[in-house]
């Protein structure tokens, strides 16, 4: 064979390589609420087995010869004894597992807009409606390649709070953060943290303008407080694409990246996927 015709061939091939969709390694094993339990399913059962935990699917990744479910522990989970769910055609199983405690640190915010703080019955109507917008994309689980996705972070800039705080507005006990927030300047690009589908958009009382990314299996990314989206539901996205820019609209201090992921409905620390700076 020719050298030029044989390079040919060895380059086509290590485009084709290079092209395909990558595959990340599992995320670590880290059973507390707000973590994942990466847990190896048994050989006896079939493909077309059911992995369930709390009423909901959950993501089955194969690793070489190995299938293993990777399930994400919602922050309001109690220590102790879980169950997975597993069910066949024919028959019903369950794995149990063991949750560790976590305690979070607090956190104490104070917010110069006392509507975000206690707000009134029309805006706790309007919070609510979009709460269940957003939940309905949590929900979802659109089945997707059997690799665990490579994830990257949706900006470049300090952490400025972390996953898990329990925090308090002016004083008041409120929902634990359940995602993790990026220092970043106003118009700074906001980044697709994996390949993925646009979920939904929407500009929401505390969120502000939001994006949801649907990354297959029952993993959803949210990234909220944009001052643009500059993308709509239904579109096709590779890691890293721009899906917005940075901007504090909704209950924000300043300017910065608030990124929610979420496994089988449950909100889980971004930093278990993505590899920090
Ligand atoms: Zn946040």
């Amino acid at each position: 064979m020719a050298l030029p015709a044989l390079m040919k061939i060895l380059l086509t091939g290590l485009l084709a390589a290079c092209s395909a969709s990558i595959a990340a390694p599992l995320p670590p094993d880290n059973r507390v609420p707000g973590g994942i339990a990466v847990i190896p399913l048994p050989e006896y059962l079939s493909e077309n087995v059911s992995v369930r935990f709390n009423d909901m699917d959950v993501p089955v990744m194969t690793t070489g010869r190995e299938r293993v479910a990777v399930v994400g522990i919602p922050l309001s989970s109690k220590a102790g004894e879980q169950l997975l769910e597993l069910r066949e055609a024919s028959a019903s199983d369950s794995l149990p597992f063991r949750v560790e405690s976590k305690s979070y640190p607090e956190q104490h915010i104070t917010l110069k807009t006392q509507e975000h703080v206690n707000p009134s019955p029309e805006q706790l109507a309007r919070y609510e409606r979009e709460a269940a917008e957003q939940n309905a994309v949590y929900r979802r689980f659109t089945p997707g390649a059997k690799e665990w996705p490579v994830f990257s972070l949706p900006g470049r800039g300090p952490f400025s709070s972390p996953f898990g705080l329990k925090r308090f507005f002016n004083g008041e006990p409120r929902n634990p953060h359940a995602g993790l927030d990026i220092a970043l300047p106003e118009g700074a690009p906001a980044l697709a943290p994996a390949d993925a589908v646009v979920a939904g958009t929407g500009d929401y009382f505390f969120n502000g303008r939001t994006v949801m990314l649907d990354h297959g299996n029952g993993i959803i990314s949210m990234l909220c407080h944009l001052s643009r989206i500059s993308v709509v539901p239904g579109q096709t996205l590779k890691r890293g694409e721009r899906i917005g820019l940075v901007g504090q609209t909704g209950r924000a201090t300043g300017p910065h990246l608030h990124w929610t992921v979420s496994i089988n409905n449950a909100r889980i620390d971004p930093l278990l996927l993505a590899p920090t700076p």
